[in-house]
């Protein structure tokens, strides 16, 4: 069975996200902000086989401690391809106005809209989410979509950051909501889960 915990990872306490399999015990990583110890402690001490860590964008609070634990561990690093400027460009991250500094390095594989990513018995498809950023993606998987800064639980990403564009966050969250099934879990780069149906609900943006 596939399952999902949760860290507020690093000083701005983004969400980063372990999605594994119990059975099998392949694992992925989904953002991760600081605190890579905690992170690779609990990889091991589940005994998880970490296969890739996928970025839903690239802001400072979802990447800063990319580059620690990809030293300890060489994990595979995925990003969607427009993001990926913003990866290699401290000033479009922002860490370099941020309390972690200049983080800059390259992804070792980009991902488009549509693509399904398989690692193990792990599943995910990536859905384009331009808006908050342009290279901003959902990961929908067994457990649930990660839907990053697009949509919190009441609430959605700002888009008037660096290749933010209100419009297109606006159609972004249109399809999201569209496409995807009422009962499907949701679980955002800040804050608490949430699901399709509730946000539909109880989103005033989304009315
Ligand atoms: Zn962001
Ligand atoms: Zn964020």
């Amino acid at each position: 069975m596939i399952k999902q915990v949760k860290f507020l990872a690093g000083i701005y306490a983004a969400n980063t996200y372990v999605v594994f399999d119990d059975e099998s015990k392949d694992a992925i990583i989904i953002d991760l902000g600081g605190d890579h110890r905690d992170i690779e402690e609990y990889i091991i001490n589940n005994k998880l086989n970490l296969k890739a860590l996928l970025l839903t964008h690239g802001h400072a609070d979802h990447i800063a401690g990319v580059p620690f634990i990809k030293k300890d561990t060489n994990v595979d690093v995925y990003i969607h391809e427009d993001d990926v400027e913003l990866l290699e460009d401290a000033s479009k991250n922002f860490s370099s106005s941020m309390a972690m500094g200049p983080i800059e390095f390259s992804p070792d594989f980009t991902f488009k809209d549509g693509d399904i990513l398989n690692f193990g018995t792990i599943k995910v498809k990536v859905v384009s989410t331009p808006g908050h950023t342009k290279g901003s993606v959902l990961f929908i998987t067994d457990v649930g979509a990660f839907t990053g800064d697009t949509l919190f639980r009441q609430s959605i990403g700002r888009s008037d950051l660096y290749g933010g564009n209100e419009v297109e966050i606006m159609n972004s969250l249109r399809n999201i909501v569209m496409s995807l099934p009422d009962d499907m879990e949701c679980f955002p780069g800040h804050g608490p889960k949430t699901s399709i149906g509730y946000e539909k609900n109880h989103n005033m943006f989304l009315k």
